[in-house]
C-alpha cells in the first residue's frame, strides 16, 4: 500500500483504453483515494461501468480543463471531499485530426492555438488549482511523447504542444519546489488509445517502435500506469522537473 492515506486527482479518463485509466487503476491498487476528472457526459457514460474494477469508489468530477470556472469548481469539490491532494495526474491532449497528418507547415493558427491550449496550457490551469490543496507537498505528473524533441511523421503540431508542455513542467517544478510540490512528465511510447487513433499512420508507428525499441516490443499501458504510480508516490521524492521515459527503450537506440 504505497499510497495508503494518499489522495489523487486524475484528469483525462475517456474510456477503458485511456492512459489515465491505467494510472487510476495503479493508484487505486496502492490505496489512493481518487477523484477522476472527466470532460463531459460521453466520457462519464464510458467511465461508470469501469468503476467496479477499482477497490475504492472514486469521486467523479466534471472538469473542462480549458474553462477556468469548470477547473475552479472541480478542485473546490475535490478539496471539500478529499481534504487535501497528494497527487495530480494530467493526461489531457487534443488537436484537430487534419493537423495530425500531412504537412506541419500547413497548420492553421486556429489548429495551432487549439492544440497548445488544450494539450499544454491546461497543465498550468490544473497545477494552479491543485497547488493550494497540496498542503503536505505533492506530485504533479503529465503525459508526454517523444514527438516533442524529434520530428515524427504526422505528430506535427502535437509535437510542438508536447515541447511546450515539457518546458512548462520545468518552470512549474522550479516555482513549486519550495512547497515540496514536484512536477514531472512521463514520456510514453505509442499506445492505441482514442487520442492516438487520431494520429495518421498509428499502425506504422507501433510497428516501427516495436521493431526498434531496445526491448523489441511496445510498452504496455499497464507499464505506463506503474511508472506513473512511482512518480506520484514518495518513492520518487527526489525527482522533479524531469521527463522520464516509459518507452521500452525506443529513445536510446541509434542505428
Ligand atoms: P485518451 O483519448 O484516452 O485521453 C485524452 C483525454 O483528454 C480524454 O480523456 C479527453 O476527454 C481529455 N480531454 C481533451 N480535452 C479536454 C479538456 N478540454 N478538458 C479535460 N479533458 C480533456 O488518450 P491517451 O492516449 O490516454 O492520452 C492521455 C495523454 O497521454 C495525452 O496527453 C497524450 O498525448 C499522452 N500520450 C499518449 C500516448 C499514446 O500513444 N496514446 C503516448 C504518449 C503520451
Amino acid at each position: 500500500m504505497l499510497m495508503k492515506d494518499k489522495t489523487g486527482f486524475v484528469a483525462g479518463v475517456a474510456n477503458h483504453r485511456s492512459i489515465a485509466w491505467a494510472v487510476a487503476k495503479a493508484l487505486d491498487r496502492e490505496g489512493t483515494q481518487l477523484a477522476l476528472g472527466y470532460l463531459g457526459e460521453r466520457e462519464l457514460e464510458a467511465i461508470e461501468p469501469l468503476l467496479e474494477q477499482l477497490q475504492t469508489r472514486p469521486l467523479l468530477i466534471q472538469c473542462d480543463a480549458t474553462n477556468e470556472d469548470s477547473v475552479g469548481a472541480a478542485f473546490d469539490a475535490a478539496g471539500k471531499q478529499l481534504g487535501h491532494l497528494d497527487c495530480l495526474v494530467h493526461a489531457i491532449a487534443f488537436a484537430n485530426r487534419e493537423d495530425l497528418a500531412g504537412r506541419f507547415a500547413d497548420t492553421s493558427i486556429e489548429g495551432y492555438q487549439l492544440a497548445l491550449g488544450v494539450s499544454a496550457y491546461t497543465l498550468n490551469a490544473l497545477a494552479r488549482a491543485a497547488e493550494p490543496l497540496m498542503t503536505e507537498g505533492g506530485s504533479i505528473l503529465t503525459l508526454t511523447y517523444l514527438g516533442s524533441e524529434r520530428a515524427i511523421r504526422n505528430y506535427n503540431v502535437m509535437g510542438v504542444a508536447k515541447a511546450a508542455l515539457e518546458s512548462g513542467v520545468r518552470y512549474l517544478a522550479s516555482e513549486m519546489g519550495e512547497h515540496n510540490i514536484r512536477v514531472n512528465a512521463l514520456s510514453a511510447g505509442p499506445i492505441r488509445t482514442l487520442a492516438a487513433r487520431g494520429i495518421g499512420g498509428l499502425n506504422d508507428m507501433l510497428r516501427v517502435h516495436a521493431e526498434r525499441a531496445a526491448l523489441k516490443r511496445n510498452n504496455t499501458v499497464e507499464e505506463v500506469g506503474d511508472a506513473a504510480l512511482f512518480l506520484c508516490s514518495p518513492l520518487s521524492r527526489g525527482i522533479t522537473g524531469g521527463v522520464i521515459y516509459c518507452d521500452a527503450g525506443y529513445r536510446i537506440m541509434g542505428l
